[in-house]
């Protein structure tokens, strides 16, 4: 198996994916992205990702196509692939809305040189058709907000309508490096906030935190 290049609507920073857990991702959100891939097939651990020479000196985004964090994911699974990260000299970025998981394998991801952590926050609201199994997003925020090291990322996409002062109060206690903003790529009828409610929600976060504005916001912000 081979590193996958960091294609289409990533991060620019990322370089490469890396997916040692596939299938249908327990969390199940509405708008996912992999659901564009066609049917999923059961979650399960791709043994043979253990052989991908992982090189040096790359951003690797693990776990991009599944949330390798979730409750359900079996421990082995997930320790059996930081394993082989912290064989390779890179910088490992994990994204996830289950940030309970960056705890329990604490040691193993510290173990890591270099490494950032990142939650998926969409809004501060809890729309539960289209979160499915993911965790509130109150409790992403109390877990991360325990999270002591500074290169912790939050990612508001795809961005759904918010409360404005609870949303930017609860990003700020997780006191994050950078805060990235994209909207829905996909036709998922979204509870979309308007123009003016983005740009108020920017201007509010950039008094503390850096903030990317990803290139699928523009249909937001035009
Ligand atoms: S957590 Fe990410 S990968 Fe999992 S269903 Fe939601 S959008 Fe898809």
């Amino acid at each position: 198996m081979s590193l996958n290049k960091s294609t289409g609507n990533m991060y620019e920073f990322v370089t490469h994916t890396w997916n040692t857990i596939k299938g249908k991702c327990p969390h199940g959100c509405l708008y996912c992205y992999v659901k564009r891939w066609g049917k999923q097939p059961e979650l399960h651990f791709e043994e043979r990702e253990l052989k991908t020479d992982l090189g040096s000196g790359n951003t690797i985004f693990v776990g991009s196509s599944c949330d390798m964090f979730a409750d359900v994911i079996p421990v082995e699974w997930v320790i059996k692939t930081l394993l082989h990260c912290e064989k390779f000299d890179n910088t490992y970025f994990f994204q996830t809305k289950n940030p309970k998981g960056y705890f329990e394998y604490g040691a193993h991801i510290a173990a890591l040189n270099k490494f950032a952590l990142c939650i998926t926050l969409e809004t501060n609201r809890w729309y539960e058709e289209i979160m499915n199994n993911s965790p509130k997003p109150i409790h992403k925020v109390f877990e991360f907000s325990h999270i002591p090291i500074k290169e912790k990322f939050i990612t508001i996409e795809p961005i759904m309508n918010f409360d404005l002062s609870e949303l930017v109060d609860i990003i700020e206690i997780c006191n994050p490096l950078q805060v990235n903003i994209g909207a829905d790529s996909g036709r998922n009828n979204l509870p979309e906030p308007s123009k003016e409610k983005v740009l108020e929600l920017i201007s509010e976060l950039e008094k503390f935190t850096i903030v990317h504005q990803k290139s699928n916001l523009k249909r937001i912000l035009k």
